[in-house]
């Protein structure tokens, strides 16, 4: 089965590392041509030189970039995909997209007889690195089974979301959610510190009790009170998450005042500490605004 993968960045890379060897055969595409050729000394994979050689021949293409600005781009701008993909071939959209996208490019792609499925993932780098990934998928059950191999090589629990978009639906919504309790577990925290209480305490009831989450649970134990904040998921890439949420709650006019707010906070904090921060650092924002360290 040939395979193209287009897109290897901090999760990309290793959701291709499981398609690196039998029954596929595997070509990938990265904009830095750098990182597409470090990938293939080390896994068993081809480089292409552009988005348009890449998909040439192959059945299955996966897409795995930022947003879906990048997965139009790599469609149809220069030396881009769309002339090159195969009758029959089926786009996987690995990337967490926005609904409205993910429908127009299927139905532009269904034009052409090339099928699309929108896959968004969730887990983070510890699942994609052992295959475990969550994958929520929009699209036709005929089409995912002509990828299911693909999917199970990167994936654990696989859910059908419903129509195209409804994988990206999900997933932004779910991101949503990890940015308030990012935000929340920070926010209540810098109380705690303030009042003399050690986080560390703290934590330990909370996780015992009804205020807890996976940012307390782990993100900030393992993360915030160890100072090593490691750069697994991009904040910028949660801001773009929490923001297609924030746009499918006004286009279908579902009032979220608290997913608005953590947009803004989000902005702030992408503002405050870069492109390159990982998503966690945005505690950071409500420690210098409080003047404490929660550790
Ligand atoms: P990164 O920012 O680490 O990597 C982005 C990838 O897209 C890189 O390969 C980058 O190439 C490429 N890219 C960026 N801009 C362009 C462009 N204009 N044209 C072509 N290629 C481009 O992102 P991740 O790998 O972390 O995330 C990918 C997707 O998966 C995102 O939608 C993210 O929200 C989602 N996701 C990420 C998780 C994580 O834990 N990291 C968890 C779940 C979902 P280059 O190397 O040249 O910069």
């Amino acid at each position: 089965m040939k395979i193209a993968f287009i897109g290897l960045g901090d999760i990309g890379g290793l959701m291709a590392s499981h398609l690196a060897r039998d029954p596929f055969d595997l070509v990938v595409w990265n904009r830095t041509a750098s990182k597409a050729e470090e990938f293939a000394r080390t896994h068993k994979a081809s480089v292409a030189r552009t988005p348009a050689d890449a998909v040439r021949d192959a059945s299955v293409v996966i897409t795995c970039l930022p947003s879906s600005v990048e997965v139009e781009a790599v469609l149809h701008g220069e030396n881009g995909m769309l002339g090159s993909l195969r009758k029959g071939a089926v786009l996987v959209d690995c990337t967490s997209g926005d609904p409205p996208t993910s429908r127009s490019i299927a139905a532009e792609l269904g034009g052409r007889g090339v099928d699309f499925i929108d896959a968004p993932v969730s887990g983070g780098t510890t699942a994609a690195k052992s295959g475990t990934l969550t994958v929520m998928w929009g699209g036709e059950l005929a089409v995912f089974e002509r990828v299911r191999p693909v999917i199970e090589a990167f994936g654990k629990k696989i859910v059908h979301a419903g129509e195209v978009g409804a994988g990206d639906a999900i997933k932004a919504v779910n991101n949503a959610l990890l940015a308030v309790h990012i935000l929340s577990a920070a926010e209540g925290l810098a109380v705690l510190v303030k009042e003399g209480v050690d986080p560390k305490v703290a934590l330990d009831v909370i996780n015992a009790s009804s205020g807890r989450s996976n940012s307390s649970e782990n993100l900030i134990p393992q993360r915030v009170i160890t100072r090593a904040f490691p750069r697994t998921f991009r904040l910028a890439l949660l801001e773009k998450d929490i923001g297609i949420a924030a746009v499918m709650a006004d286009d279908l006019q579902v009032r979220t005042p608290l997913i608005s707010l953590t947009a803004e906070r989000f902005h702030e904090a992408r503002e405050l500490l870069g492109e390159e921060a990982d998503h966690v650092e945005a505690v950071k924002m409500v420690e210098r605004e409080n003047g404490v360290e929660i550790k």
